[in-house]
């Protein structure tokens, strides 16, 4: 026996076992031996359980010394030497290529990785020296580097590399849609053999994070953060800290957002603390939607997601997905939170209005009865303000918009006490003034969208910026002894209403997920 073993971890029986330990999986990209092998601690210091070691990486000079690797590494290593024409950094001639791979079975590496269209090539390699995989398992790869697969394609490339003796079926596609990770997830749940679907970019990161759920056999992660062997990879101590990664089985209910753009969504920091501090088996994750949200977000619930948070620009086309609205999305127009009921069916929310109201109201005794209102702004902020603001009991509302003709749009569809005016028409006192524009955010910090005489002593103000925290309007009502909450709690407020509607009965964490905010902008201890 060679004494440069790696482990060989156990490989899953099928794809369908009930909890599946799908290894985290770091690929070495440096170009010297002593780089790899210094991105190989970081990967198991952040949690990986499988190293890739990508001898077409290494420089020529180091590549003779690779089996450097084999000998340091404590984790189960695939070794892989990626041809030129499959998108890696191999040219030389087949046989060549193909050697270093041959080595690694005789010294007992735990994996090999061959391109799908080389497998045959490999098998006579094997042949002609007279050699058996021994306790190596052979991954079988196909990559699309510009261009999604269908699931036909998929499982007909699995169904090869099942025919041609390969142990682990790997296909790798450039994500198009959303759709490209239904596809993967559909694939893996079909199919008999130990497999991988990823969907590269950041289209298909839910592909990534979501392996565990579908029983894949591995994902990728980067060794840090934008340090991937691919498009779309997301850290692994993300992987394990955010996202739990290794707490993810079949069974876990997935929740995800859905927006474009959607990479700075705070969603996935705050509601996977929630799930944890729960003790909830649930994930959460981004999900980049282009197009054809209401189709998605049906088919995702077919197969194991359980709620959506909904962000810009898809708010008003999600509801066709839903089967049932209630209210306040019917009256706002608007819909930020699907749940999936225990019959299946699909409902849509407006947790915008709640979660603002509900922290203005903390300040006002509960409700807002008897009071005089008024709401600067009349876009989807604005409207979910104006919404809430009768829902609370206002006296009067008055909104204000610099485009004023919107302002009388808003009045007229909410209608009752709710009267539209241009921004220069303000008039008299009120008791309340919540700003749904974006004016007062970063860069604009100098900006205050009322004029700053109207902020008197004992009124309420709120403010749905929150970057900066304290906008100018906070800022100047404070000095003047008004009450001021800020835009960090409308976010906290609507996300902890659509945990409680996720999970009926189920208190939120509401702390921990303010923490997190709070901890994601930067601002830990300024509350
Ligand atoms: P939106 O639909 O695009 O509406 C923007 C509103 O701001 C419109 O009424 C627009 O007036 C007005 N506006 C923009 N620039 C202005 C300026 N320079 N002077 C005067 N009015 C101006 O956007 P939205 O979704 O309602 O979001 C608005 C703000 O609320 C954003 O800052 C967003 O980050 C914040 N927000 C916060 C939360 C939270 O959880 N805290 C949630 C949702 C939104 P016109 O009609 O004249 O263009």
């Amino acid at each position: 026996m060679s004494t440069l073993t790696s482990p060989t971890p156990p490989i899953p029986s099928s794809a369908s076992s009930s909890n599946p330990s799908t290894h985290l999986c770091v690929s070495l990209t440096a170009t010297t031996v002593d780089e790899q092998l210094s991105q190989l601690q970081a990967a198991r210091t952040a949690g990986a359980t499988l190293i890739e070691l990508r001898l077409d990486l290494l420089s020529s000079e180091e590549k003779p010394r690779w089996t450097e690797i084999l000998s340091a590494s404590s984790l189960p290593l695939i070794v892989t030497n990626r041809a030129a024409w499959e998108g890696g950094n191999a040219s030389e001639p087949e046989i060549q290529r193909l050697a270093p791979l041959i080595q690694a079975v005789s010294n007992n590496v735990a994996f090999i990785d061959v391109e799908l269209k080389a497998l045959d090539a490999f098998w006579n390699e094997m042949k002609t020296r007279n050699m058996d995989m021994g306790n190596t398992k052979l991954i079988v790869s196909k990559h699309h580097f510009d261009r999604s697969m269908s699931l036909t394609e998929v499982l007909e490339a699995f169904q090869t590399v099942k025919e041609k003796r390969g142990h682990i079926a790997k296909v790798a596609m450039m994500g198009q849609s959303a759709m490209d990770n239904i596809t993967a997830f559909t694939a893996l749940q079909t199919t008999d053999i130990p497999a991988v679907v990823l969907v590269m970019g950041e289209i298909g990161t839910p592909s990534r994070i979501l392996a565990p759920k579908y029983s894949a056999f591995l994902t990728f992660a980067s060794v840090r953060e934008g340090e991937g062997s691919a498009p779309g990879q997301v850290d692994v101590a993300t992987m394990v800290n955010v996202y739990r990664f290794r707490k993810i089985t079949s069974r876990t209910k997935v929740f995800a957002v859905i927006g474009n753009p959607v990479s700075q969504s705070m969603g996935p920091v705050l509601h996977n603390a929630a799930f944890e501090a729960a003790d909830l088996d649930a994930v959460y994750v981004r999900m980049l939607v282009t197009e054809g949200v209401d189709e998605i977000v049906r088919k995702c619930c077919k197969i194991g997601f359980w709620g959506f948070s909904v962000t810009i620009p898809w708010k008003m086309d999600v509801r066709n997905a839903a089967d049932e609205l209630r209210e306040d999305v019917k009256a706002i127009g608007a819909m930020n939170t699907v749940v999936r009921e225990a019959d299946g069916k699909l409902k849509g929310a407006n947790s915008d209005w709640g979660g603002a109201l509900d922290a203005l109201c903390r300040e006002t005794g509960g409700s807002l009865e008897g009071r005089r209102v008024l709401v600067m702004g009349a876009g989807g902020a604005g409207k979910a303000l104006v919404y809430g603001a009768v829902a609370k009991g206002a006296k009067e509302v008055v909104v204000a918009n610099r485009s004023k003709s919107k302002a009388i749009t808003l009045a007229e569809e909410i209608g009752g006490c709710v009267i539209g005016i241009g921004n220069d028409e303000i008039e008299g006192d009120f008791d309340v003034i919540m700003n749904s524009t974006s004016v007062g955010m970063v860069p604009d910090v100098d900006k205050c969208i009322v004029d700053v005489n109207m902020l008197k002593e004992g009124m309420v103000v709120f403010d749905a910026v929150y970057n900066p925290m304290e906008t100018k309007l906070l800022r100047e009502a404070r000095k003047r002894g008004a009450v001021c909450v800020g835009g960090v709690e409308m976010f906290v407020g609507q996300a902890r209403l659509q945990f409680e509607m996720w999970f009926p009965g189920v208190e939120a964490p509401e702390e921990v997920m303010r923490e997190k905010v709070y901890e994601k902008l930067g601002l830990s201890g300024k509350k």
